[in-house]
């Protein structure tokens, strides 16, 4: 799977140059999306295309060849098999590359581009959109801003040294208008996403935007480590079944000192179900799976894995990590296939603690799992105050047969469950 960092924000917050330190210090093929732009725009002017010539733009996309090559260790820019690293950073193209770039077919095209660029690579994408519209699901997502005079600054100083003759009120009212451009365009518009770190490089040196950046990029990978090792799955072997066993019955007899615990009703000794119950407590799924016999493999929210002690239990007992506030595919397949080899599925439809008593709304995907998987739920009522000595009461209900509904009336099925439920915490 590839890693993508993604850096945005106006003119002049030193994207480029950042983008260049990081893409060496981790080792991601830098993509600067604005050269795309830029070489789109200097075509035009080679073949004088107006901006309003639509048809001859089209014609122009359909033939565009942009290439981003290594050349003496740096990389190069080439449109149509021509190096034009420093020809697609003339004022020319500087004034007019805004506006080209808000035509929705040159957007299109080069949001292609950009993502061929990057397929199954580990890049540092620089841009305006690439956190939300590039790549949305970037791992990492940067939006680093700065005044608007700083920025003019330090563009006049930038092109001063490269011998690009422009005052230093030409490039700030250049900027100026290019930010109200990129900031209004129709698609991929420049704005900060929702997910994105913000960076103010006003006061700040290059080292230590780096610095920063450098320390999310390594909470990040460290992060996608961890979330690896929770979604490897752990084979059963008679060992780990040993260990289970004895796990079991430890943290058993620790359950019964703590809580006195009352069970009524039973899960059937075979076969494939999902047990339902409601959430008050984190120790509530700990009573069912320490007094069943049979083992239940219940979903957890991935969070929970990220604790030492919790990863080795949840691994022990094949709890399911799931990705919370969206459809998790790959946890539904590992569900599916608990079911299918007969095993039993533990869910709490509230999604969360205390669901019901906030009058949140449950969550369909313990219906979706019975209705797809074909098998019967079974509704527990867990109450008790959780305080030591206390007791704790555990209502098994009866197997609820899901058969008819679909997707369809989906929520009725989740109500049925729900309010079966209800009535064993009574
Ligand atoms: O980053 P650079 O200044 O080279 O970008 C040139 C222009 O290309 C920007 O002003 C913007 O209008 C456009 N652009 C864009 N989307 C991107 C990158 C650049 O619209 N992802």
């Amino acid at each position: 799977m590839s890693f993508i960092v993604a850096i945005d924000g106006p003119a002049g917050t030193g994207k480029g140059t950042v983008t260049e330190i990081i893409s060496k210090k981790f080792k991601l093929l830098k993509i600067d999306t604005g050269a795309t732009y830029r070489c789109v725009t200097l075509d035009m002017i080679n073949k004088n295309i107006g901006i309003e010539d639509l048809d001859k733009i089209k014609d122009l996309l359909k033939n565009i060849k942009i290439e981003m090559k290594m050349v003496d260790k740096e990389q190069r820019v080439f449109l149509n098999n021509e190096d034009v690293t420093e020809k697609i950073r003339s004022e020319e193209v500087t004034k007019l590359v805004s506006q080209v770039s808000s035509i929705k077919e040159v957007r299109y095209s080069m949001v292609e581009l950009q993502r061929k660029m990057a397929e199954g690579k580990d890049v540092i994408m620089e841009g305006r959109d690439i956190g939300t519209y590039v790549f949305p699901t970037a791992d990492v997502k940067i939006y680093l801003d700065a005044d608007l005079d700083e920025r003019a600054k330090r563009r006049f100083l930038q092109y001063r040294e490269k011998g690009i003759n422009m005052s230093y009120v030409e490039i700030l009212e250049n900027i100026k208008k290019r930010d109200e451009n990129d900031r209004s365009k129709e698609i991929g518009a420049l704005k900060v996403a929702k997910d994105a770190e913000v960076i103010d490089s006003t006061t700040k040196s290059i080292k230590q935007v780096v610095r920063e950046i450098s320390a999310i990029i390594i909470n990040k990978k460290e992060e996608i480590k961890q979330l690896k090792k929770i979604y490897k799955i752990r084979k059963e072997t008679p060992w780990k079944k040993f260990v289970r066993c004895i796990v079991k019955a430890v943290l058993r007899t620790a359950y019964r000192i703590a809580f006195r615990v009352k069970i009524s009703g039973a899960i059937p000794e075979e076969g494939a179900y999902i047990i339902c119950c409601n959430h008050i407590n984190y120790l509530d799924a700990a009573a069912i799976v320490l007094f069943n016999k049979r083992k239940v493999n219940f979903v957890a929210k991935e969070d929970l894995f990220m604790h030492r002690s919790l990863f080795w239990l949840g691994h022990l007992f094949d709890a399911i990590p799931i990705k919370r506030n969206m459809q998790d595919i790959e946890a539904m397949k590992r569900c599916l296939k608990v079911l299918k080899n007969g095993e039993l599925l533990g869910i709490f439809p509230e999604g969360t603690r205390k669901g019901m008593e906030k009058n949140m709304k449950a969550k369909n995907g313990a219906a979706f799992m019975a209705i797809k998987g074909k098998v019967k739920v079974i509704p527990v009522g867990i109450h008790g105050i959780f305080k030591p000595f206390s007791k704790v009461y555990i209502n098994y209900g009866k197997p609820l047969d899901l058969n008819g509904y679909t997707k369809e009336n989906i929520d009725e099925a989740t109500e049925l469950i729900m309010s079966n439920i209800k009535e064993l915490t009574k």
